[in-house]
């Protein structure tokens, strides 16, 4: 039957449930997981009990339980800032919640009355709910999809609008009750509503939790760990499509093919792992200096290719050759720790009609060969090399 009673019993249970799914993620790490938990579990406590009202306490039914499920939500906005690594700000929460406090002891003990509180809480709530809303809004990534941003954000909206109708409502004495658990049609739409919000909130918190492993198995598959840049993979997946984009447009595509010189020297001379920090910083120091829209990616071992879209080979060349002579007159603090000094050699050349990636990979390695054989530490394009 749909009365109060059974509606809080659904919600605690579908709390239950989504507490269950949030555990099964605890072990990911993800940030705010045990703060989604934590509201999952206060709400409950809540609920339980708001359901004792009329056989247990007042200060239990009416204050506890309407200050644990203030929390609950606070928990949620703050487990979504820990998520979105935003700055705490507690304070805020505890002034917030000393208000609470006193208008409900105020509300309940001292001159008792069901709508100011009811309007007390669901200001509190909407509040709430649109600060969560903006934060989620504000904390979209700008570069993936934010299906489940969205949900939240629509979800916390939505919430934010009838905690809104409700505190209007029962402010203005549009409605008048004495007891939560009251059988009318307002009261039991207006807790329908409460009743969805844990498990909105919950599948939402869920949603963005899996869009964050998602994130960290495509970070896996596409950047190399040791440099961060581009692994081999999606470098020639973007190669293929900055392609499409220069056949298109008629615009020129450069690719620079780039190998450090004498690596395997520097590993046997001071060490793997000074070999690894050589790598790491060649692909910082590179990336820094290319220009917006210039791709760098780590095709293997010591071995990086540089895609430079609207760009003639004459002018990567340039670009390739100004980046090794900053390299070569680098002081001791730019270069990697101890002062290792190495060299690059670059193989270039830009795309020709009707050609495939690879076609071009293989003229810009012949360019790079043709590098190293004229001593190393030098760019060549292909078609001087050809010349
Ligand atoms: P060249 O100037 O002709 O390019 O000579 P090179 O020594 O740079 O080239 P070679 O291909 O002989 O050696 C490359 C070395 O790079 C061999 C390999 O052990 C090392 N290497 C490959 N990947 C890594 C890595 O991730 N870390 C470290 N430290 N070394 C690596
Ligand atoms: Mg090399
Ligand atoms: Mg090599």
């Amino acid at each position: 039957m749909l009365n109060p009673l059974s509606l809080l019993l659904v919600t605690v249970l579908s709390s239950a449930m989504a507490m269950a799914v949030l555990g099964s993620l605890r072990r990911a790490a993800i940030p705010g997981v045990g703060c989604w938990i934590a509201a999952n579990a206060l709400a409950i406590v809540a609920l339980i009990a708001f359901s004792l009202q009329g056989h247990a306490p007042r200060w239990l039914t009416f204050v506890a339980s309407n200050m644990l499920l203030a929390v609950s939500p606070l928990l949620v906005v703050a487990g979504c800032r820990r998520f979105l690594a935003r700055p705490a700000r507690p304070w805020v929460a505890y002034a917030g919640l000393a208000v609470l406090f006193a208008g409900l002891c105020y509300w309940t003990f001292a001159v008792p009355d069901f709508n100011a509180r009811v309007t007390l809480v669901s200001v509190f709530h909407a509040i709430l709910y649109a600060v969560l809303a903006v934060t989620l809004l504000r904390g979209r990534p700008l570069n993936r999809p934010c299906y489940s941003y969205y949900f939240l954000t629509v979800a916390a909206a939505l919430l934010c609008a009838g905690h809104t109708l409700r505190g209007v409502m029962y402010g203005f004495g549009l409605l008048v009750q004495t007891n939560l658990m009251q059988v009318t049609p307002s009261n039991i739409i207006f807790l329908a509503i409460g009743v969805l919000a844990p498990p909105c909130l919950s599948i939402g918190v869920v949603m963005l939790a899996h869009d964050r492993l998602a994130e960290r198995l495509e970070r896996l598959a596409n950047i190399d760990d040791l440099t961060g840049v581009l692994a081999r993979r999606a470098f020639l997946k973007l190669g293929d499509v900055l392609l499409d984009a220069s056949r298109q447009s008629g615009l020129p595509l450069a690719l620079a093919i780039i190998d450090i010189d004498s690596f395997k020297a520097v590993n046997d001379r001071h060490g793997h792992a000074a070999g690894d920090q050589v790598l790491s910083h060649f692909a910082t120091f590179v990336a820094a200096h290319l220009r917006d829209g210039d791709v760098l990616g780590r095709l293997g071992g010591e071995e990086f290719g540089v895609l430079c879209p609207a760009t003639g080979a004459a002018e990567a060349v340039s670009l390739l050759d100004r980046l090794r002579a900053r390299l070569t007159a680098a002081t001791a603090a730019e270069l990697p720790p101890g002062g290792l000094r190495y060299t690059f050699s670059v193989g270039v050349d830009q795309h020709r009609q009707d050609e495939s990636l690879a076609q071009l990979m293989a003229r810009a390695d012949n360019a790079l060969y043709a590098a190293k054989a004229a001593g190393r530490n030098r760019v060549m394009a292909a078609t001087a090399q050809a010349a």
